[in-house]
């Protein structure tokens, strides 16, 4: 691993990529879901900035070397998969059922190739499953039982579903349990499906730019908080919440699925730099604050061009969000500036 990472270094600089003047360019954007923020103590929000500044220290420590974006989107995204305040990996909320069903993709912006699983309930770090199904099968998306077996089967850690269960996430499924049910009772639908008020944060994504000038992104999720009948959000899909190509953009969204589905968020992104020529900060602002919140859908996204640009715009009151540049400067940031 590492004598590869040395020899693509060598590489670069002779290939002229590496000089004084011509710096290899990398970045790397992480977010930890965005959100209502009801009730985020100043102590919670430390916390959470230090989980992204975790996240971003392990991609940026790969990106560094001269690993490649997925390397860097794999790393950034396991810890915080591993760090039970995120709604993704071991902090994942619980479906209506009491179970945690998990989503997540990931995608190379050079090759454009993509993997993902969704309702998985035993890989520990579900973004490694996705990687797996890229890597390793004919296929881009599998889901539940047949997605925890091949992810078994394909050198994925597997936990028991007993992992997954935070005293924090029971408590909001108690609760959204009793809305719905009394939704029920008021002949309302009875689906989960949180509003702009009610929406919770901890859906975790990363998006980097490597020093061969190539783009990935991943999203990785446990969903929305008493989900049923197996719902699957944007997270896996690729194309709404997760997206990257060289000739557009590196995408990671999140906030209410059904509407980041509706809309194709992630790949119309890409599209339009790649079709339109747009820049990525007026494109993603339009998406989000004109299409997204035109329909009433509430969420966010980070994306990243080849340039380096970044963009994190969000309609929510909050979204946890950091970035760090090849000079090694982090920042974070969770409410508007
Ligand atoms: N987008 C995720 C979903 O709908 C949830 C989130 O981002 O918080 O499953």
């Amino acid at each position: 691993m590492l004598f590869r990472r040395v020899l693509a270094l060598i590489l670069l600089v002779l290939s002229g990529n590496l000089s004084a003047q011509n710096l290899p360019r990398f970045a790397l954007v992480v977010h930890g879901g965005a959100g209502a923020m009801g009730g985020v103590t100043p102590a919670q929000e430390s916390r959470y900035r230090a989980g992204l500044e975790k996240a971003l220290e392990a991609g940026y420590a790969l990106l560094k070397e001269g690993g490649t974006a997925i390397e860097a989107v794999r790393a950034s995204i396991r810890v915080l998969e591993d760090d039970s305040l995120f709604n993704a990996g071991k902090g994942a909320v619980f479906s209506y059922e009491g179970r945690n069903e998990l989503d997540a993709s990931i995608m190379d912006g050079k090759a454009l190739r993509a993997g993902a699983v969704a309702g998985v309930t035993r890989v520990k770090n579900p973004i490694e499953a996705a990687y797996a199904v890229m890597e390793q099968s004919p296929h881009v998306m599998l889901c539940g039982r047949g997605a925890d077996e091949f992810a078994a089967t394909h050198g994925c850690q597997m936990v028991k579903p007993a992992y997954f269960y935070t005293t924090a996430q029971r408590k909001l499924l108690i609760q959204a349990r009793k809305t719905l049910r009394r939704q029920q009772h008021q002949g309302k639908s009875g689906s989960a499906q949180a509003s702009k008020k009610e929406l919770k944060y901890g859906t975790v994504g990363a998006v980097a730019l490597d020093a061969f000038g190539n783009l990935a992104a991943g999203t990785s999720t446990g969903g929305i908080t008493a989900k049923r009948w197996n719902r699957i959000g944007d997270s896996p899909i690729i194309g709404a919440g997760t997206y990257a190509s060289n000739a557009g953009c590196a995408v990671s969204c999140t906030g209410q699925g059904e509407f980041f589905i509706r809309l194709g968020v992630a790949k119309s992104l890409s599209d339009q730099l790649e079709i339109g020529h747009k820049p990525l900060q007026e494109a993603a602002a339009d998406l989000i604050f004109e299409k997204l919140a035109a329909m009433g859908g509430a969420g966010g996204l980070i994306a990243i061009d080849r340039k380096g640009n970044i963009a994190m715009p969000f309609n929510t009151r909050g979204m946890f969000r950091g970035y760090v540049r090849e000079d090694g400067s982090i920042c974070t940031e969770v409410f508007n500036q």
